[in-house]
């Protein structure tokens, strides 16, 4: 359904006139309202992929070249809307409108444009060479094709830059797409779709939804759903989806939780190593999957390190972004605060101690903001080091050397994206080889979910699957491969019909001259090896 179905109206929640279920918004850094949103149904959504399903036959025809064509206007529109988006992301999801331009808007700019330069090369046949002497007469070459209507569902906190490569890649595939947003972020939905719009997308190409979570996964993954999930989320969510796949076999990638650790050296930069700490686990009020949430930092340069993060922590400013001089917004929803709050009272109750703070103006306390902390005294019998917290906590723990560090930051059942801080190249390379992590950064941290090239998906609970560069390109097609007899004027193939004893001998020094440990019983078995390939000329 396009943004026609996108309905708005001032009644509370659950009580519009039509007696739809839907949700009323607000906006989380002021608590004004934002809008009523009503839900469809499970019955229009079904109706939504069986029209996504009749126009993937057409739309998978074009050529690349002509799919491409559609999304070159789109960096540009990006361009010139870019304050409105920052605007209706800050607003409804609580975050400073600069986090909006930098990790949401400009991601998204950078996406499309990678699309637009790399899908020809990421979806051009492959000639597959190498293959054993005895197929010699055969030309392989692989094809990717499309998998039919591609799901894509993902969460509040980047409802703009998550889904967007997402999407143009299952499109430029020649998929056909149903797209959800979270039910928190539907006006950003709404924004996506005048940002597809803007392509012009014949009838049916690009859709998007507007469900309940659970109305959601139902539909996709029941009887007259979708081909192929992306689904971006809680562990918990993307559990039960993998489970609820397995009934009809509909392959999904799950992008999940994360609970990153940062490792700093004693000959770590520290000054880039605290700057980085505060921007990758602080920014967007910590509620990023790849946010630092762990820092196991060298006993030698704990104290000067915590002493550099306390300086910069204490200087943030939290509030309502009003006039771009604010460093850390709102969180998104209530119950995040509250799960948040749950965990810094189980660490403070288990000895955990507030090392920094900033905190939040008095005048916005009853809004959804969590002063921004740096706790110490922490160890791994506490949820905030277990759980993953999506909140502006940091926990600084001090560690003896590399191996208890890199030991610290594998217990986790977590694996998304992890850092290494060192001046010494070698050694920050050895520990990241042992990181259990689908994305190890060295000096720096979280930034590679907008460098479109590299993979994105972790290892563990935080999920299965690659997303962004040729990795989305290669889960949103399937793989054809066409073999073509280069010489169909011979006979036969070798080892077909009719079997007798001097072809199981033929096939038998065959295998003695491809794979024998002797030169000599090589050489021996050549003639086998010749008889074998006469038998292709007869009759
Ligand atoms: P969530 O799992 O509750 O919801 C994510 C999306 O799934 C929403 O659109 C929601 O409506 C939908 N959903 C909920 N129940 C569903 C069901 N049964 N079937 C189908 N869809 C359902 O997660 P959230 O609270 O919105 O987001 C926060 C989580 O997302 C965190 O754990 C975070 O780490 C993770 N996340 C991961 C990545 C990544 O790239 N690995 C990126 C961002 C967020």
């Amino acid at each position: 359904m396009r943004s026609q179905s996108f309905w708005v109206s001032p009644m509370p929640w659950m009580s519009s006139v039509d007696g739809r279920e839907g949700i009323t918004l607000v906006a989380p850094a002021t608590g004004e309202p934002i809008g009523r949103f009503d839900y469809q149904t499970a019955v229009e959504a079904l109706a939504t992929i069986a029209r996504a399903r009749e126009a993937q036959p057409d739309w998978s025809v074009l050529t690349l070249e002509q799919r491409l064509d559609y999304f070159r206007r789109l960096p540009a529109w990006l361009a010139e809307h870019a304050d409105e988006l920052a605007q209706t992301i800050g607003t409804t999801t609580g975050k400073t409108r600069f986090d909006a331009l930098t990790t949401e808007v400009l991601p998204s700019g950078l996406a499309i444009r990678h699309c637009l330069k790399h899908a020809k090369t990421y979806l051009k046949p492959e000639r597959l060479r190498g293959g054993s002497m005895l197929a010699l007469n055969k030309r392989s070459v692989l094809h990717r094709v499309p998998r039919g209507v591609v799901g894509i569902i993902t969460p509040w906190n980047y409802p703009l830059s998550i889904p967007v490569y997402e999407i143009v890649a299952a499109l430029l595939c020649g998929n056909t797409v149903v797209f959800k947003t979270s039910p928190e972020t539907q006006p950003v939905g709404h924004d996506i779709d005048r940002l597809l719009q803007t392509a012009g997308l014949p009838a049916g190409v690009f859709n998007q939804v507007h469900l309940d979570g659970p109305v959601a996964g139902a539909t996709f993954l029941g009887q007259g759903g979708v081909d192929y999930l992306s689904f971006t989320g809680s562990v918990q969510v993307g559990k039960w989806l993998a489970e609820h796949a397995a009934e009809r076999l509909v392959p999904v990638t799950l992008e999940l939780g994360g609970k990153d650790a940062m490792i700093v050296c004693e000959d770590a930069p520290l000054e880039r190593a605290a700057n980085g700490a505060v921007w990758a686990g602080l920014q967007n009020a910590g509620q990023t999957c790849a946010a630092v949430e762990r820092i196991y930092c060298h006993h030698r340069v704990h104290d000067h390190f915590l002493h550099l993060l306390k300086t910069r922590v204490e200087r943030l400013r939290i509030g309502p972004d009003t006039n771009h001089a604010v460093d850390i917004g709102a969180m998104c929803t209530e119950r995040q605060v509250a799960k948040v709050r749950e965990q810094i009272d189980d660490a403070l109750a288990k000895g955990a101690t507030i090392a920094a703070q900033a905190s939040v103006p008095e005048a916005y306390r009853a809004q959804n903001f969590l002063p921004a902390m740096v706790l110490t005294g922490c160890h791994h019998g506490m949820r905030i080091v277990q759980e993953e917290t999506f909140g502006p906590v940091i926990v600084v723990m001090p560690v003896d050397d590399d191996e208890q560090a890199i030991e610290l930051a594998n217990d986790s059942p977590y694996g998304l994206t992890a850092s290494v801080w060192s001046m010494d190249r070698v050694r920050a390379s050895g520990i990241a080889s042992q990181l259990q992590a689908g994305v190890v950064t060295i000096n720096d941290h979280l930034l590679s979910h907008g460098m479109m090239e590299t993979p994105w998906g972790g290892f563990k609970e935080s999920g299965t699957g690659r997303t962004h560069g040729r990795f989305s390109f290669e889960s949103m097609t399937q793989t054809r491969v066409v073999i073509e007899e280069r010489l169909p004027w011979l006979k036969r193939n070798a080892f077909w019909q009719p079997y007798d004893d001097a072809l199981y001998h033929s096939m038998h020094g065959t295998i003695q001259v491809l794979f024998s440990g002797s030169l000599s019983n090589r050489i021996r078995n050549i003639p086998a090896m010749l008889r074998l390939l006469l038998r292709m000329f007869r009759p």
